[in-house]
């Protein structure tokens, strides 16, 4: 028998005894690989899920077969009443095991697969016996799925429901479909399936999605009230057969599509449009639904998108695996510019203690009030006051750049100029602990070059984050020669405590994220210098699958910045490089520098640009112009090391450059294409217009 159990949460469950206060005494308990089995002397019966090995509850095989088993055993049995919650500290399941959804390609295999998990949980679903599921934490995926086929679903506070699968490009395929339009307004089920977008507790209970919230020290009671009655199903009754018959269906389903298509391409992402078919055709039959939910999910996930999105769900695991906790607790950063403000502002949210220093208090004064918007922004509920109140509390703007001597890592923001940033470096690191590290955020520096002068260069570190902070999952960490191994493992462990995914490169122009993407963005205005429109170019780009053409993106980073990068890399890059129509120098001499100043390559008007409709559609030819260069930069970085595998590249560049995440990165969609066909389409355009097409030598290895 196991002993011993994951949960804090619960003062009900403690060691493999179901303690249940007085009155309440269990009779028989027993075990199986996934489950514990505790029967109380009054026959109600406890069903622990407890997976061996893990911190996480998932739906696997295993622990199916073993529920089914379970619930044979109930139907004799008989209890007066089953209740399934979860042994584990955060939370009740996190969704299906995502690792069996990797590399499969036999739909018809799958599909029995599937067959046999909804057969467990109709079996559940059927019992004759009432059912009670007490939802903790995580209620994600096969989670909920689970939990919907309970009788009754009681949360705790802190409990999270949802279906996160149109992340992975699927839908609920464990019933969910049919089972959530079933229980709760089905407009709202589909937004729910649609977005992804969990409910917490309250929010589920005000959708009937749960029949209670109650405190942890409630629950013993609130499964006692639901099985005599007291507690009754909150599900909406009249509402779903009303809002699921056919002409609501067919009036709401265009409107579910519109909006959908709205957020990404059906034939990009075709899980959203699997889904509103689904509910237009069977949404009027439970059984239907049921049925045709099984080949829809197996289809997709058979197919590229979803496997991708797989992967790169992985890459992320991976490149955030770090075996050790920050040990960082006080950041201070130098420079509240752009980058600056934004670095100290989300390192406050995440809980650090920052000092923010700057020679300008305007630009200290600007950077508070963009933490504020942040911090409300993410504390919007009105029980997150006092998280809001800590995080102002956390972040003290520091004008005489006290906060140097106690920092356990600073972070240098000031603008992009080597001996500005030597200078300053000069005059703080006599003032640091010995312990502290030291981060430059430099885009373009090579990190050799601010060594130079340094007392203590192993505890020199880029770490590089992408604008906007807030939003971009990325940061390259950058090692050089002399940085020690501990620095690197302290800035990656630092870069995962902020929530943001770690790419490992070498000090060199550009890093990986800006080397490879200065190809695309200036063959983009190379080609708008031609006479191509930037509406055409920018749909090119967007049509393979870019969240934003280059024409845009441009004028999003700013054109001044994009001048600056490309000097640089021209400068220090062997790599042919297009040329800098002369006209971006003038504009940014003029102040037009993009959508920060309203004005660059498009105007701006409420800081959208303004994109003439009815431009050409753009050639075939057109997309590869843009994006071969983008990977020929890839496969460069990685034949000299600046990335040490395809994966971190594909990462970095899904991750940092927002490359179309479903067809898995650059080098993905290389190998997915054929890397003959692109390497003699990059030919096609060398001869077409010049030798900076010319394929990499580094094809040749990862051809082999
Ligand atoms: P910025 O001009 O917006 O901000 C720089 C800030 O540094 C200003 O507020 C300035 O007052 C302050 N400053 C100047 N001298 C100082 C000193 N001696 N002590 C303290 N503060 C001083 O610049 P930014 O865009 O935030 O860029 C900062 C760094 O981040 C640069 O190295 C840049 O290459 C890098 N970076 C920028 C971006 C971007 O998109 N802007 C992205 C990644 C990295």
């Amino acid at each position: 028998m196991k002993t011993g159990t994951g949960s804090g949460v619960m003062t009900a469950i403690a060691s493999d005894r179901l303690e249940l206060g007085a009155g309440h005494e269990v009779v028989r308990t027993t075990a199986t690989q996934c489950w514990r089995h505790l029967r109380e002397a009054d026959g109600i019966d406890w069903l622990i899920l407890d997976q061996t090995d893990a911190s996480t509850n998932r739906i696997e095989p295993i622990m199916l077969e073993e529920l089914d088993q379970l619930l044979a055993e109930a139907e004799t049995n008989r209890p007066k009443g089953l209740v399934i919650r979860s042994a584990k500290r955060n939370g009740f399941i996190a969704g299906a095991d995502i690792a069996q959804f990797r590399g499969v390609r036999d739909a018809a295999e799958l599909t029995a697969v599937l067959r046999r998990g909804h057969a467990v949980l109709d079996r559940l679903a059927a019992l004759r016996v009432p059912t009670v599921a007490i939802v903790h934490g995580f209620c994600l995926g096969g989670g909920l799925e689970l939990a919907l086929a309970c009788r009754h679903r009681i949360a705790v506070p802190n409990a999270s429901l949802g279906f996160p699968e149109i992340q992975l490009g699927l839908h609920p395929g464990l019933g969910g479909t049919a089972r959530l339009t079933r229980l709760i307004d089905p407009l709202d089920a589909m937004t729910m399936m649609l977005t992804g977008r969990p409910k917490n507790a309250r929010a589920a209970l005000r959708a009937g999605l749960v029949d209670a919230v109650v405190e942890e020290r409630h629950v013993m009671a609130a499964v006692r009230a639901a099985l005599s009655g007291t507690i009754k199903p909150r599900g909406w009754r009249w509402r779903p057969a009303l809002l699921n018959l056919s002409p609501v269906r067919r009036f709401a389903g265009p409107r579910m599509r519109a909006a959908a298509n709205k957020r990404a391409r059906p034939d990009h992402y075709p899980a959203p449009e699997a889904l509103i078919r689904l509910w237009e055709k069977h949404g009027g039959s439970f059984a239907a639904m049921k049925a045709a939910e099984l080949p829809s999910f197996a289809a997709l996930l058979v197919g590229d998108t979803a496997q991708n999105l797989v992967r790169i769900f992985f890459l992320r695991q991976a490149m955030s695996k770090t075996d050790k906790r920050t040990a960082i607790g006080h950041v201070h950063v130098i420079g509240a510019g752009a980058m600056g403000g934004d670095i100290a502002a989300w390192c406050a949210y995440r809980g650090f203690r920052v000092t923010l220093a700057d020679t300008s208090l305007k630009a200290l004064g600007g950077a508070m009030k963009r933490a504020g918007d942040l911090f409300r922004h993410h504390y919007r509920d009105r029980h997150d006051r006092v998280k809001l109140r800590d995080a102002f509390d956390r972040l003290v703007p520091d004008p005489r750049g006290l906060g140097v001597e106690c920092a356990d890592l600073i972070i240098e923001a000031v603008p992009e100029n080597l001996d500005l940033k030597r200078k300053i470096f000069a005059g703080i690191e006599p003032r640091m602990k010995p312990t502290a590290l030291l981060a430059t955020n430099t885009s373009s520096i090579k990190i050799e070059d601010l060594c130079n002068g340094l007392a203590r260069p192993d505890r020199l570190v880029g770490i590089h984050f992408f604008n906007p902070v807030a939003r971009m999952p990325l940061v390259e960490v950058v090692s050089h020669k002399q940085a020690t191994p501990e620095t690197l493992s302290a800035a990656r462990a630092f870069v995962v405590a902020l929530d943001r995914v770690p790419a490992a490169v070498k000090s060199a122009p550009g890093f990986l994220v800006n080397r490879t993407l200065m190809p695309y963005l200036l063959e983009a205005l190379l080609a708008f210098d031609e006479g191509t429109a930037a509406e055409t170019i920018d749909r090119a780009a967007e049509t393979f699958g870019m969240p934003m053409g280059p024409i845009e993106l441009a004028d999003y980073v700013g054109l001044d910045i994009c001048l600056d990068v490309a000097n640089v890399l021209a400068q220090n890059l062997a790599d042919p490089l297009p040329k800098t129509p002369d006209w971006l120098a003038a504009k940014v001499k003029r102040g037009e520098l993009g959508r920060k100043t309203g004005k660059g390559i498009y105007d701006y008007k409420d800081g959208k640009p303004q994109k003439r409709a009815g431009q050409k559609a753009p050639e075939p030819e057109l997309t590869d112009r843009l994006i071969l260069p983008l990977i020929n930069a890839c496969v460069a970085c990685l034949r000299e090391g600046v990335a040490a595998s395809e994966d971190v590249v594909d990462g970095a560049l899904v991750f940092g450059a927002g490359f179309a995440p479903f067809r898995g990165g650059p080098l993905r969609y290389a190998r997915t294409r054929g890397i003959a066909d692109v390497t003699a389409a990059l030919d096609r355009l060398a001869a077409l217009h010049g030798e900076r097409f010319k394929p990499d030598p580094g094809w040749q290895t990862l051809g082999a």
